[in-house]
């Protein structure tokens, strides 16, 4: 890759930005990189870090590294090269001033309209934490964005200001924090991308409430030795038994995240140590005629639960998610919840 940029732009790699080169190789994991998008993609760095080179982040950083990182996540989850290009300029027309003119021209028109997109949306300031204002809100902001790209733009940046968010008023990060968690999350899981929905609740939920998290993550992580020999010893039979099917597959075991378990203390009213589902086992093979043949050796071995059965892939959830989930016992009584699902759809959960 690197020798292919290098012949593009005819420089090497010391002169451009880890994070451009980065991008390339998100946009092109093939190593066959398109001459024009390579040079239109670099022209980005160089435009942006021009319109922001005044500007410094409330942490005292240039601006222009938060452009840059909007356009690297933007790359890792899988857009196109526009889309990743009006990411970079994402600040540019509200913070800036370059016209959308500017950016027509020096760009093209898709990328004008995608930042333009994105600025609109800025101008929609969510106040209330009632349940119908959310979904209000998240409906106007679907028909201003008009572009569901835009979306996915303002999402990389509101992850990118939240995981940076400790340098602003305190005032400000909790209100940033609750918008966060009232529409963008539920935004966010609604179109499927339900790694992207985790990570903005338990930003949410350190900013909201600082002392749960810690609490959380601490006893999260004194549990996690004796959890990963749990769900070892938990699985093995299972693995054994696909292994004698010739079922290949990987199993892992999963913690909750920290929004959820604080949910479920809160609704159900219980103490850290009296949740049995605090992590799950997922099951990853690699066709979908499978997933039921795992699910009958699951049911096997452990006693499933009557009610707690979910079959998402004959019915997916409306946001897209397809897996199965069931809980079982264990021989000595404890609970633990089981996904079963492809590598694909595997994928399609996480990035959406
Ligand atoms: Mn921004």
């Amino acid at each position: 890759m690197l020798s292919n940029i290098k012949s593009i732009l005819g420089f090497d790699s010391k002169e451009y930005p880890k994070q451009f080169e980065k991008i390339i190789n998100n946009l092109y994991p093939d190593s066959n990189p398109d001459e024009e998008i390579v040079k239109k993609v670099h022209k980005a760095f160089e435009f942006g870090s021009i319109a922001h080179s005044e500007q410094l982040r409330s942490s005292g950083e240039p601006y222009f590294i938060h452009c840059v990182s909007v356009g690297v996540k933007l790359s890792e989850w899988c857009l196109d090269s526009d889309t990743i290009i009006a990411g970079i300029l994402h600040d540019t027309l509200e913070d800036t001033d370059v016209s959308i003119k500017i950016l027509e021209s020096e760009f093209n028109p898709e990328i004008a309209k995608l930042v333009e997109g994105v600025s609109k949306l800025s101008g929609i300031r969510f106040r209330s934490r009632e349940q119908k204002q959310a979904e209000n809100f998240m409906k106007m902001f679907l028909s201003v964005a008009n572009d569901i790209r835009v979306i996915i733009i303002k999402f990389a940046d509101r992850l990118h200001n939240m995981k940076t968010i400790e340098h602003l008023p305190r005032i400000k990060q909790r209100r940033i924090a609750k918008e966060t968690r009232d529409v963008f999350a539920p935004l966010a899981h609604r179109l499927g991308m339900y790694e992207l929905k985790i990570e903005l609740e338990d930003l949410s939920l350190k900013v909201i409430n600082k002392s749960v998290y810690d609490n959380l993550k601490k006893k999260i992580d004194t549990t996690r030795k004796q959890r990963d020999k749990y769900i070892e010893k938990f699985s093995s039979p299972i693995l054994q038994t696909l292994d004698e099917y010739s079922i290949e597959s990987k199993v892992y075991g999963r913690a909750k995240h920290y929004y959820s378990i604080y949910n479920k203390m809160i609704s159900q009213n219980l103490d850290f140590e009296q949740l049995y589902d605090l992590f799950a086992i997922r099951i990853i093979i690699n066709k979908i005629e499978d997933c039921y043949a795992v699910l009958g050796i699951v049911h096997q071995i452990y006693k499933p639960i009557q009610d707690r059965f979910k079959d998402y892939i004959a019915t997916p959830k409306s946001n897209g998610y397809q897996s199965i989930h069931t809980t079982v016992f264990s021989s000595k009584g404890e609970m633990m919840e089981i996904q079963i699902r492809t590598k694909t759809l595997d994928e399609l959960a996480e990035i959406g």
